[in-house]
């Protein structure tokens, strides 16, 4: 007979050398300096020596459909100056701006970019005040179409991640939500006018996961995530979403980063199938694109007519670089963010074609 003590013991060291020889993959795992490395800091060096294609220049010259005046860092004529000396070397022809800004901010936004004609196209974002106002949906189609006069080209990003697309905090019953009626004028205001609304609805799906040891992204997105919090979910912000594409027929969508479905492209491609004013953008989502090359490039042949080309990630050189070489060419392992390596797509002229610029110059207004 065993004493109580003893067989503690025994089943701590039995635990403990399973733990030592524990297997994974067929490697027998022990412990070792490893342990101690935060999440946060791992960075592991890469010995893969393949081939590493410099593209300096696009193909053919490109129109990015997503950026930001703030996360640009756009302030003076002088700036303006600068991205378009970057957009030369890269091969970037036409810029959109979302100003984020509506009103007098937005008018000084438009004259900041006017001297450069068509290299840029300003957009204008959704009135703010009490969207629970009986006069604001009329206010807002109003702003809009007088945003229009002074160069506005489309709305957007409009973002709603599950707390609505109104400005500031509301309680969750008054929040503004893609198919809500108080938002049909503004949708029909666009279809009337012919531009565009760029809408961020829902995020990447891992937001909604738990932060901890299986949660997908990095440390670095974790300020993203929205588990536990107050709002909507993934699926529902899907939901509505199809909802206002379907209400509002006549109007244009740009559903960017991949609907944040770049992880399922083929439900991506039945909503894509159902509602056929949608279209998409790439912006944010290399890290989707380039770790699943051979689903992605089928994807984008498949749809080559309803995806645009878009960065949202600033505006050095070396990231629009890194977007030529991801699409262009048939380099492995590339350098990623989310620890993801990325591999070249190789695109067939054709697509690179539209998605780089005509689908642009046909969906987006260009009086
Ligand atoms: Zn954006």
């Amino acid at each position: 007979m065993i004493k109580p003590m003893r067989a503690i013991l025994l089943l701590t060291l039995v635990a403990a050398a399973a733990i030592l020889a524990q297997t994974k993959f067929g490697v027998s795992v022990k412990p070792g300096p490893m342990d101690s490395v935060l999440l946060k800091d791992y960075a592991p060096d890469s010995s893969v020596v393949a081939p590493e294609t410099k593209v300096d220049k696009a193909r053919f010259p490109v129109i990015d459909v997503h950026t930001h005046t703030s996360q640009s860092h756009i302030k003076t004529s002088a700036d303006v100056a600068d991205w378009v000396k970057t957009m030369d070397e890269t091969g970037v022809e036409t810029t959109i701006v979302f100003t984020g800004a509506t009103g007098a901010e937005f008018d000084r936004q438009a004259e900041l970019f006017k001297p450069y004609g068509k290299r840029f196209q300003v957009w204008c974002s959704l009135e703010g005040g009490d969207v629970n106002a009986s006069d604001w949906p009329e206010r807002a189609a109003r702003e809009l179409e007088r945003c229009y006069r002074k160069g506005a080209r489309g709305i957007g990003e409009l973002t709603d991640k599950g707390s609505g697309m109104q400005r500031g905090a509301q309680p969750r019953a008054k929040r503004l939500h893609p198919d809500d009626p108080r938002l049909d004028a503004v949708w029909k205001k666009c279809a009337e006018l012919k531009i565009p609304a760029n809408v961020h609805i829902a995020d990447h799906p891992s937001c909604w996961k738990p932060l901890g040891p299986n949660q997908e992204r990095t440390p670095d997105f974790q300020h993203f995530n929205l588990h536990g919090k107050d709002v909507l979910s993934y699926e529902e912000l899907l939901e509505r979403r199809n909802r206002m594409l379907a209400r509002h027929r006549g109007t244009t969508f740009i559903a960017c980063h991949l609907g944040n479905q770049g992880n399922d492209l083929g439900a991506l491609g039945k909503v894509l199938d159902a509602h056929p004013n949608l279209y998409l953008d790439i912006s944010a989502r290399d890290y989707e694109i380039g770790r699943q090359p051979r689903g992605s490039a089928k994807f984008l042949g498949k749809y080559q007519d309803r995806v645009l080309f878009g960065t949202d990630m600033e505006r050095a050189a070396t990231m629009y670089r890194s977007w030529w070489r991801l699409l262009e060419t048939a380099d492995e392992y590339l350098p990623g963010r989310i620890w993801w390596r990325y591999y070249g797509l190789e695109l067939p002229e054709p697509v690179l074609r539209k998605l780089y610029r005509d689908n642009a110059l046909r969906i987006l207004a260009w009086n």
